[in-house]
């Protein structure tokens, strides 16, 4: 068996990429799904992804220092995704030592995305911080763009097949799925944890958990709609009241698509809005879909008539 170490890219101080979709967001899922299929496989995995840097230095020093407090790590991998309208994957690596496992991953992700290789092939980078830095071996992973439609699309839809193919790819062999726990499994950990979340029991809505209470309050107060609770589940911050204005639409990362996005709509508008409320992204606006546009709206403050206008789009991107 071997030992890897995995992060995903950024954090919620300092944001990756943004789009039609959230590095930050979206490379902790294929982070989550990395890590869970290579424990599947038996294999030891620290999830070194960082949470607390306040600078993209201080993110990336905490990576790095992560990392290398292990002994004997095999692997690194970082897991990012891509912007600057491009499509595909891209793989780095620091030197030719990782050429094999590289290759795999990259041919793995493409394949689970349907995507090709950015540019050609693996490519070789010594200037990347985490790779230059960690005492393993290190690979970096950009799984597609953010701010290209079809790429945000497949990718954000596939996370669990992205890390699943990472996994696979690092381990040189196919992986079968875990089998689900009886219950969320919470990480054990020493001393307490502030969880912010969007409630309680909603552990797949979570954004960052934290030893110091001040820092989970700090994280929450920048999302609307997100609490903190101790290990026991209570709450030791929440906005009882919406979060005051929602954002003007002119600071949309997505434009507004200048029609409403309501019951009996279709197509790309709706899944971009199922995908943000939590829906499965069919493209097709049923009940479904509006009932959880309501339940998003009034978290957010926003009069909660299940239609996408310019001001709930405004909040959603
Ligand atoms: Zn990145």
């Amino acid at each position: 068996m071997a030992k890897y170490s995995i992060h995903a890219g950024h954090n919620f101080h300092v944001t990756g990429a943004h789009g039609f979709i959230k590095e930050e967001v979206v490379d902790r899922q294929i982070k989550d799904a990395t890590i869970k299929y290579l424990r599947a496989a038996g294999q030891t995995v620290y999830d070194d992804t960082d949470e607390d840097g306040r600078t993209q230095n201080q993110n990336l020093a905490n990576i790095v220092r992560k990392v290398n407090s292990h002994s004997s790590i095999d692997l690194a991998v970082s897991i990012h995704l891509n912007a600057g309208k491009g499509t595909g994957i891209e793989v780095y690596q620091y030197d030719n030592k990782t050429d094999a496992v590289a290759q795999r991953i990259l041919k793995n992700v493409c394949k689970a995305t349907g995507l090709h290789g950015h540019g050609v092939g693996v490519k070789k980078n010594q200037g990347l911080y985490v790779l230059r830095n960690t005492k393993p071996s290190a690979i970096l992973v950009e799984c597609g763009f953010v701010d290209t439609d079809h790429d945000a699309d497949v990718v954000s839809e596939h996370t669990d097949a992205v890390g699943k193919a990472i996994a696979e790819g690092i381990l040189g062999k196919s992986v079968t799925a875990p089998k689900p726990a009886s219950k969320p499994a919470s990480k054990p950990v020493s001393g307490h944890l502030y969880r912010v979340r969007k409630s309680a029991g909603d552990a797949k809505s979570q954004i960052g958990a934290f030893k110091d209470k001040a820092n989970a309050i700090n994280l929450a107060k920048k999302h609307s709609g997100y609490e903190v609770y101790d290990e026991s589940g209570n709450k030791v911050y929440g906005a009882s009241k919406p979060a005051s204005k929602p954002q003007a639409s002119s600071q949309s990362i997505v434009p507004y698509p200048g029609h409403l996005i309501k019951q009996g709509s279709r197509g790309k508008d709706v899944q971009r809005v199922q995908r943000a409320v939590g829906v499965t992204p069919d493209g097709i606006y049923g009940p479904a879909t509006k009932k959880a546009v309501q339940a998003y709206q009034k978290r957010h403050g926003l009069a909660a008539d299940g239609i996408v206008g310019e001001k709930t789009w405004g909040v959603m991107f």
